[in-house]
């Protein structure tokens, strides 16, 4: 079987492009589709989304193609993003070459696209609907086209693009090479395969022959309230560089990265409610590493490019086998290893050896970190970033002030005051020992209803920050925050309530004036 790049007779200036790329070596799904993918066959691939099925088709594509002016190749994507993310990686596959690949998707200005379009494109990417309105246009041109990808086909099958795709198949010359790739393949896209494509080979890698190997999978017996405080736990202990969380519903996902956020952690969200615009900048922030934690459902993270995380967090378990292996599989990606970890209630760990089996995977018990395991790491953590102060010289400006509070008081008292200020009371959160029954940490809160949201751009940190301050509570007994577009829930402690009101209600927050006040219908 081939092994290297090199050894699937790909030109150096294509080499060389992934070489930029930082590619060392071809992903199992690569290995065995670029082979019939260069003879020109027709070519059904089957691999989970993360390992590298568009470098699969984007090689072929590039090494059979030149700069010219009619697109001599098609792509199409159920979803925007990933006509972005598949165009971006075609560019860049292509640079060597000077191969030009553009996305249309819808949303775009169909008059920009139009512009592009005319200027000479190789590559066209571009979501089913869009293709269309071009080709009714007449602004895309498809009698060039030598080679047709229908990318995550099961998903485009999902979203309704069946007609579609098969409308555009038939506009495109008969004599070409056709590849489907896809997750998973339900009949209907077999049959798609069978009546649209000729005598195509099959390609396939097994989910979870690759992720088994790679992945630590370590499940954690937790109760549903002490899910937080789990968490934290270990994300303090575990240090991670960068996590995705799952969650099952947008609440979780809007409740667990609100709590992060509130804690001084690193966190975003996705979830189906959130704008287009909002989920690109979040993935943005995560890729960048702005952010070190995303949350998701498994529908918001279905079919983005999420990039190796060194974290899985399965705050809720999985659905089903398939499900799990989808989700672990964000992390130990190209060799790398990865570490997947699992919250499993008393209640759910029948279904969780269930997926076990049925995912032909081993999912071995662990124990959360105790109390002083997470205190110790977050020492570590101020140590790390105080002696990254002292050696960057960045402290220098308060060394005079230093002197003078010396002079009076011991540097033991004034170090340890100065972190206390900065870390506040490192309060670790209890978790009960299984098996007894314990109140919610909720109990005792009411909910308010704020009259700024989301689209004020304001944050969670920001709403703390504002209670904390003007109704002068701690940060720390503030409860839930629940962010929407134009409003927000806070929940604060039942006897703090009123002075939070009063504090608050009429303020400026962000430019707007606030109201506040107790939310209709009470949580849970
Ligand atoms: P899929 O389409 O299977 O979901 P992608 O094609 O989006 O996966 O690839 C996932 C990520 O892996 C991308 O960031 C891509 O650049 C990267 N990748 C692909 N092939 C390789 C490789 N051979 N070596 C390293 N990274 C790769
Ligand atoms: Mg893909």
């Amino acid at each position: 079987m081939y092994k290297k790049f090199y050894e699937f007779g790909i030109s150096d200036i294509v080499l060389k492009s992934l070489s930029d790329m930082g590619f060392e070596e071809p992903t199992p799904i690569q290995k065995i589709a670029i082979p019939p993918a260069m003879e020109g066959k027709d070519l059904v691939g089957q691999a989970q989304t993360g390992t590298g099925k568009t470098a699969a088709f984007g090689i072929p594509i590039v090494e059979k193609g030149k700069r010219g002016k009619i697109p001599y190749a098609i792509v199409l994507t159920p979803t925007r993003e990933l006509a972005m993310q598949v165009a971006q990686e075609l560019n860049k596959i292509g640079q060597g070459k000077g191969i030009l690949c553009v996305p249309i998707y819808g949303g775009q200005s169909i008059e920009r696209q139009f512009q592009s379009l005319r200027k000479g494109v190789d590559i066209v990417v571009g979501t089913p609907g869009r293709v269309i309105d071009h080709i009714k246009r007449k602004t895309l041109i498809l009698k060039e086209i030598k080679i047709v990808v229908l990318d995550e086909a099961d998903e485009m099958l999902n979203m309704g693009f069946i007609e579609d795709m098969k409308r555009i198949l038939k506009e495109i010359p008969e004599k070409r090479q056709t590849m489907l790739f896809s997750a998973t393949m339900p009949p209907e896209i077999r049959s798609i395969a069978m009546k649209y494509m000729n005598n195509p080979e099959n390609v396939r890698v097994n989910a979870t022959e690759m992720v088994v190997s790679k992945i630590k999978q370590v499940f954690y017996e937790v109760r549903e309230e002490d899910k937080i405080n789990a968490l934290t736990r270990l994300l303090d202990v575990e240090d991670p560089s960068l996590t995705l969380i799952f969650c099952h519903t947008k609440r979780d996902v809007d409740d667990v990265s609100g709590r992060l956020q509130k804690m001084g952690y690193y966190a975003g969200a996705i979830h189906g409610d959130f704008t287009q615009s909002h989920r690109d900048e979040m993935m943005g922030k995560f890729k960048k590493g702005d952010i070190d934690i995303l949350v998701a459902t498994d529908v918001a993270s279905r079919g983005l490019d999420i990039p190796d995380v060194s974290h899985v967090i399965n705050y809720s378990i999985p659905q089903d086998p398939d499900s799990y292996i989808h989700r672990i599989g964000r992390t130990g990606r190209a060799g790398k290893s990865g570490i997947a970890l699992t919250f499993v209630t008393p209640r759910e760990y029948r279904h969780l050896k269930l997926i076990e089996k049925s995912a032909k995977t081993k999912i071995s018990k662990a124990k959360l970190p105790t109390k002083d395991e997470v205190k110790k790491a977050r020492e570590g953590e101020m140590i790390a970033g105080l002696e990254h102060e002292i050696t960057e010289k960045k402290h220098a400006k308060y060394l005079p002030l230093a002197e003078k509070l010396f002079a009076r008081y011991s540097p033991e008292d004034v170090a340890a005051a100065a972190l206390s200020i900065i870390f506040g009371d490192m309060e670790v959160g209890d978790i009960k020992e299984s098996g007894t029954a314990q109140p919610s940490p909720d109990t005792g809160f009411v909910r308010l209803f704020m009259t700024i949201g989301r689209k004020d751009k304001i944050k969670v940190a920001d709403i703390v920050k504002s209670i904390s301050a003007e109704a002068d509570i701690p940060a720390r007994k503030i409860g839930n925050i629940a962010l929407f577009d134009t409003f927000s829930f806070v929940e604060v402690p039942a006897n703090l309530a009123d002075r939070v009101i009063s504090a608050i209600n009429d303020i400026m927050m962000h430019g707007r004036r606030v109201r506040i006040q107790h939310a209709k219908e009470k949580r849970k």
